[in-house]
């Protein structure tokens, strides 16, 4: 067999993090090159060639579109280059939920795309990203990982970027699967599918965003009046999700604000701030009255990345945004 080539795009964060000392709790994201990540990965003897190629060195909670645009046009030469068997990125775990869902919904599937982050700084003790990494080497030279969409590797878990959010601040085991499970466990040394791949053959679902349009997540509070959704549309905001209570409810005058706001050609995506669990229409909100959209499995982060790719490629109707929601 021979060596698999991959492809390792670098972007910063915890994994590429440089702390004041392997007790403290202070690190800088991003810190350390990718090439010394790599040279340091390379030295483990893994049976893989890598490519190293820095896009940035930041924490994830400063990535946007430039970052993005970089990585969707690095990962498409790459799935268009023979030599490359497959892709890595490192990344920030803060947002690693949004690129990840990004770069699901407009890029093909036909070779592994793995996302990979870490909770510790490189050089603090008890270090994740270095195994981390050695696992996201292990998924992304397997033909099986083909066909799967983009994933994240964390936690010796291999996950899916439409169902993975992260759920802990500082825990190694920081990410949650929702609705589905994850789609394989891996070490170093195993690596076992619980699955076929699912997306063989898939081309990209949306064109990438030629820019981001301002959408906004509302969170719902007790007690909270409409203003906050007025104050959303005099910026401009081209969408909204609201972080819901329960099953995406919001004090009344805030839903008919909302539903003003859908009636004037404002996207309004009701997803929940609660932790995990389905949003569905018309449940003690009467979406198709109100013009709302219900974001069924995705939480306010991957909802807002939805809604952008939808509103970029020109889908703004209630029906169709819906249809997207039930059908991603
Ligand atoms: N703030 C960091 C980042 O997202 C946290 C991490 O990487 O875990 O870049």
């Amino acid at each position: 067999m021979t060596t698999p080539r991959i492809l390792v795009l670098g972007t910063g964060g915890t994994i590429a993090g440089a702390g004041t000392g392997a007790t403290g709790a202070a690190y800088r994201p991003g810190g350390l090159a990718l090439g010394t990540l790599v040279e340091h990965l390379s030295a483990l003897g893994l049976a893989a060639e890598l490519v190293p190629q820095e896009i940035a060195r930041i924490g994830s909670q400063d990535i946007g579109w430039a970052e993005w645009q970089a990585l969707h046009a690095a990962c498409t030469t790459a799935l268009a280059d023979p030599a490359i068997d497959g892709i890595i990125i490192t990344h920030g775990t803060d947002t690693a939920e949004e690129t990840g869902f990004l770069l699901d919904l407009t890029l093909p599937t036909h070779k592994p795309i793995v996302m990979v982050g870490a909770m510790r700084a490189a050089d603090a003790v008890g270090a994740d990203g270095m195994r981390n990494f050695a696992n996201a080497v292990k998924v992304a030279s397997d033909p099986q990982a083909a066909g799967r969409g983009v994933m994240l590797v964390m936690g010796d878990a291999v996950l899916a970027a439409r169902d993975a959010r992260k759920a802990a601040t500082s825990s190694i085991d920081a990410f949650r699967t929702f609705p589905r499970g994850p789609l394989a466990r891996v070490t170093p040394a195993t690596l076992d599918w619980f699955g076929p791949p699912h997306r063989t053959g898939e081309l990209a679902r949306y064109a990438f965003p030629p820019e981001l349009p301002r959408v906004a997540i509302l969170t719902a509070g007790a007690g909270m009046d409409e203003k906050p959704v007025e104050a959303l549309l005099g910026i401009g905001a081209r969408g909204i999700v609201l972080a819901g209570m329960g099953q995406g409810n919001a004090p009344r005058v805030v839903i008919e604000a909302l539903a003003r706001a859908a009636a004037s050609g404002v996207p309004v995506v009701r997803s929940t701030r609660v932790d995990e669990g389905l949003v569905d229409r018309n449940v003690e909100v009467d979406d198709d009255v109100l013009g709302l959209v219900a974001a069924r499995a995705f939480g306010p982060a991957r909802a807002r990345m939805l809604l952008i790719v939808l509103i970029a490629n020109g889908i703004t109707e209630a029906a169709a945004v819906q249809a997207a929601f039930d059908g991603v």
